[in-house]
């Protein structure tokens, strides 16, 4: 990819008198996040990616928006480049088997009870507009502004990429924008030395796959992690004891990172499977 471009999308709408967190004390409007989308571009394809940006801004589900910004930015620094992790699903039937998956994941992982319960607590609140980062062992929270967490930006991938992925994810008829953008992120995330895993539930009603992503296991994507119509959702990135916020947040955020690599796209398998690696 030569002459890259960082596009980044992030709409919201301003509520009156809201009792919510995303509400500061003494101001009668609170701003609420509604949706936002990020990726490294060529400069030719500017064009078509805000219009693509734009529609889904005004189109979330999650509702109508009343602010749009958008950033385009020419990209000085060399991206580094990675591999995407490999995909697979775990079978997973209603909510309450989803917590428990998560749980056995994470753990198998060396995220413990305590930072996992952190985890849970801050989803369950939901309106964040990007991350919170937890220690894995301790549980504690590491990113200062609540309500934004990091976001993590300044990530895509090759047409190469797009086109092995494309191909790799249609066989399970997942090839669409919401996995592959999920993947993406990811993927990014857990190539970060820090990292251990991610906890991701979408804030999106209609959409209840969640996934916990790790350098262990893969995308592990997890059906029916929430109830449809729930508008609760959020992520979390459990990272080493030690880790500093600004370095990892200056990563997350500002490191350009592309994927030119596509690893093994698999199907459903039990967690004892996925736990055995057997679907590797
Ligand atoms: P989504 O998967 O887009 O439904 O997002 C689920 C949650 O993940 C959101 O509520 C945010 O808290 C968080 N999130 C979304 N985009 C990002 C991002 N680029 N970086 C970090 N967190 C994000």
């Amino acid at each position: 990819m030569k002459n890259i471009w960082s596009i980044r999308i992030r709409a919201s709408k301003t509520v009156r008198g809201l009792k919510s967190k995303a509400q500061r004390p003494n101001t009668e409007f609170a701003e609420i996040h509604i949706s936002g989308a990020e990726g490294l571009y060529e400069k030719q394809d500017i064009e078509r990616i805000v219009k693509r940006y734009i529609e889904r801004a005004l189109e979330h589900p999650k509702g109508k928006t009343d602010k749009i910004v958008i950033t385009i930015e020419n990209i000085k620094k060399r991206p580094k480049v990675i591999e995407s992790l490999p995909v697979s699903t775990v079978s997973c039937k209603t909510p309450a088997e989803g917590k428990s998956i998560i749980k056995r994941l994470l753990q198998s992982t060396g995220v413990s009870k305590r930072s996992i319960e952190t985890a849970f607590d801050i989803i369950r609140k939901g309106n964040m507009r990007g991350a919170s980062i937890i220690t894995a062992e301790k549980g504690h929270r590491l990113d200062p502004d609540k309500d934004r967490g990091v976001r993590v930006s300044r990530l895509g991938a090759t047409k190469t990429a797009l086109k092995r992925l494309a191909i790799g994810l249609s066989r399970y008829e997942i090839n669409t924008t919401t996995v592959k953008e999920a993947l993406f992120l990811a993927s990014k995330v857990a190539s970060s030395t820090e990292v251990i895993a991610e906890l991701c539930v979408s804030d999106d009603p209609d959409y209840t796959t969640g996934y916990v992503a790790t350098k262990k296991f893969g995308y592990v994507r997890i059906p029916n992690i929430k109830r449809g119509g729930s508008r609760i959702g959020g992520r979390a990135f459990f990272v080493e004891e030690e880790t500093r916020f600004k370095e990892i947040q200056d990563y997350l955020e500002k490191k350009p990172v592309i994927i030119d690599k596509v690893a093994s796209c698999a199907g459903t398998f039990s967690i004892d499977e996925i736990l055995g690696h057997y679907y590797k």
